[in-house]
């Protein structure tokens, strides 16, 4: 059998459910039950009903889950997937800033500790963040964490201020605004779509800005164009598969690299190789003290409430 044989035949035997993000490599999204963006892959963590969930992702993600499933063995393949914006919003710093805007309400990216959503008010993904802050009486001052661009691109559409935490991700930072022009130049006609996360010039260039579900939406919008995608480029495997005849180029970064386009490191730490080996070994697993999760599981049950 092959490693994907063998892990389909693992999962029905141990009750497990593998979900696994956009930004995965394509042979474990051929392999998970679901794949999804963060606010998807939030939902289906709350109601499954296998016994374990392997969570093809990065830290935060199967974090998120545990807290959301504290009786379930929640596997991440490689416990040293992190992210650079998680990273960006130590928990010490900032609880010196929530406790410091005690009027404020406190809206956290969903990407960030399980520490730093026990400190926060109502969590938010990139496809709920304007309805999230929406939400919010217009008269209550909030803080907005981690990611500034997406704050910026937030307090854009709905004209509310909020004090943005300085944090950021380095895949979406890094797209080259030079590059990206010149890329546009040779395939006049097509539309740009981009990430949230990404900074403010890439967005004004944009056709149509949001999720990665959102961006696959609007692909299966308009089928038969030519679109330069700036998000991860692990996004661009489900998108093809979704709508065959659109042409996919991705944004190029500003640092050279083999395919000319953004990866995060820390998604591609998660192989097939160690997806089996975890799910046959029970290992490694996600742990949360039930302190923090206790904490924790309140922003993100009013997140999913809110998103219904
Ligand atoms: S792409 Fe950026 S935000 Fe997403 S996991 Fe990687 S470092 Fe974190």
């Amino acid at each position: 059998m092959d490693l994907h044989q063998k892990i389909t035949e693992l999962k029905k035997q141990k009750n497990a459910v593998i979900l696994a993000h956009y930004y995965q490599v394509p042979e474990i999204q051929e392999v998970a039950d679901y794949v999804g963006d963060s606010l998807g892959l939030s939902q289906k963590a709350a109601e499954t009903d296998a016994e374990m969930i392997v969570f093809a992702g990065v830290h935060f993600m199967a974090e998120t889950a545990k807290v959301l499933n504290p009786d379930k063995k929640v596997l991440l393949p490689d416990l040293m997937a992190g992210c650079s914006l998680a990273d960006s919003c130590p928990p010490d710093a900032f609880r010196k800033l929530v406790e410091a805007h005690p009027d404020h309400v406190v809206i956290t990216y969903v990407n960030c500790s399980a520490e730093v959503k026990a400190l926060s008010h109502i969590i938010c993904t990139s496809s709920n963040a304007e309805k999230i802050v929406n939400s919010v009486p217009k008269d209550v001052p909030i803080i907005f964490a981690p990611d500034k661009n997406l704050g910026k691109y937030i307090q854009k559409k709905t004209g509310r201020k909020m004090l943005l935490w300085d944090g950021a991700c380095i895949v979406h930072e890094a797209f080259s605004m030079d590059k990206l022009l010149k890329l546009y130049k040779e395939h006049p006609g097509s539309k740009i779509i981009a990430h949230p996360e990404s900074e403010s010039h890439i967005l004004e260039t944009a056709t149509y800005i949001g999720s990665t579900a959102g961006m696959i939406d609007y692909v299966k919008k308009h089928p038969a164009e030519k679109f330069i995608v700036a998000t991860e480029a692990g996004i661009l495997h489900k998108m093809q598969q979704e709508v065959p005849q659109a042409v996919l180029i991705p944004a190029p970064a500003e640092e050279d690299n083999t395919c000319a386009c953004s990866e995060c490191a820390f998604m591609k730490m998660n192989t097939l190789q160690k997806l089996y080996d975890c799910l046959l070994h029970e290992t490694p697993q996600i742990e949360v003290s039930e302190e923090i999760r206790k904490k924790a599981i309140l922003p993100i049950e009013r997140m999913l409430e809110l998103s219904k």
